[in-house]
């Protein structure tokens, strides 16, 4: 990670990382995954589950609140509604990348365990990277603008999400709001969910947009409210802020360019470790020997 901190770090709710992310990485947002919340719900609501209503409101809490306070409201008053005030909500081991350890592995098998699932995250990501480099993305839609310009710079299943967000901004209604001198601010909705709406605000010079709904924050791509506004404006590229390093074809081969230009003395890396490994096991063996360390530290005088 070239001793750079993300600025985000999404987990599922497990205290002891909470713990160890709030002493390590300073700097970063801790996120909880919406997917396990999700997930968990499913397995912790027992017969509540199945209820219409508590799940549109427990839906309303994970998905549409905008600001902490409307959170929070809607919270309290779904958790007193459903009696769920002393309900206990414990973590869950995660699933989702097949990492299968319990707190009875062993720690051989932990390693054999974890060296096969970084194996098959490698090989994984190797097929990605090929077929990345050797496609352009085909999409129903006309290849133009912002469109174009999102096939030739991201990854292909980035693409895609990029494409389900430009196919739903074409489906909005957008209304002015409110406007000062360097500033606009719109309304966006789609056409027949009214309550879906959120607010842009919009800075022509710098073409900055930001909007309610935090997904870029969140996720790293332009939601469809954002992209009908640059639209709306003619915009026909991703202005360069909103197209993260990370999601593009090009963030590995610039990670590795970053890496061999910072620090010239990182290609001995191997070879210092082999050697440090070699001299610690020779320290080893000659330390119940009085002849044999002495012998060792003359050795040392001797070279420096
Ligand atoms: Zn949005």
């Amino acid at each position: 990670m070239e001793n750079r901190t993300p600025t985000s770090i999404f987990t599922d709710q497990d205290q002891a990382m909470a713990n160890a992310i709030e002493q390590v990485l300073l700097n970063t947002r801790h996120r909880l995954c919406i997917w396990h919340l999700e997930q968990n719900a499913i397995t912790r609501f027992g017969a509540l589950k199945k209820d219409k209503e508590f799940k549109y409101a427990s839906n309303q809490c994970l998905k549409m609140c905008v600001t902490e306070q409307e959170f929070e409201a809607k919270w309290q008053a779904m958790m007193q509604k459903y009696e769920l005030t002393t309900h206990s909500w414990s973590e869950n081991t995660n699933h989702a990348i097949g990492f299968r350890a319990s707190k009875a592995t062993t720690l051989t098998k932990f390693n054999t365990i974890f060296k096969k699932t970084i194996n098959r995250w490698r090989s994984i990501e190797k097929y990605d990277e090929f077929t990345c480099s050797k496609l352009i993305a085909f999409t129903s839609l006309p290849l133009s603008g912002m469109l174009k310009h999102a096939a030739q710079v991201f990854t292909l299943s980035l693409f895609r999400d990029f494409e389900e967000e430009f196919g739903y901004s074409m489906a909005t209604t957008v209304q002015m709001i409110g406007r000062n001198e360097e500033c606009l601010l719109y309304q966006v909705a789609l056409e027949d969910k009214p309550w879906s709406a959120h607010q842009v605000n919009y800075i022509h010079e710098s073409h900055n947009v930001w909007c309610t709904c935090k997904n870029f924050e969140a996720s790293g791509w332009l939601c469809y409210h954002c992209i009908r506004i640059l639209h709306l404006h003619s915009v026909t590229r991703i202005p360069d802020k909103y197209v993260s390093k990370r999601w593009t074809k090009f963030a590995k081969t610039e990670a590795w360019d970053r890496l061999k230009n910072q620090d010239p003395t990182h290609q001995y890396i191997p070879w210092r470790q082999t050697m440090i490994r070699k001299y610690y096991n020779l320290i080893l063996k000659s330390q119940e020997n009085e002849e044999t360390r002495e012998f060792m530290e003359e050795s040392f005088t001797k070279q420096s």
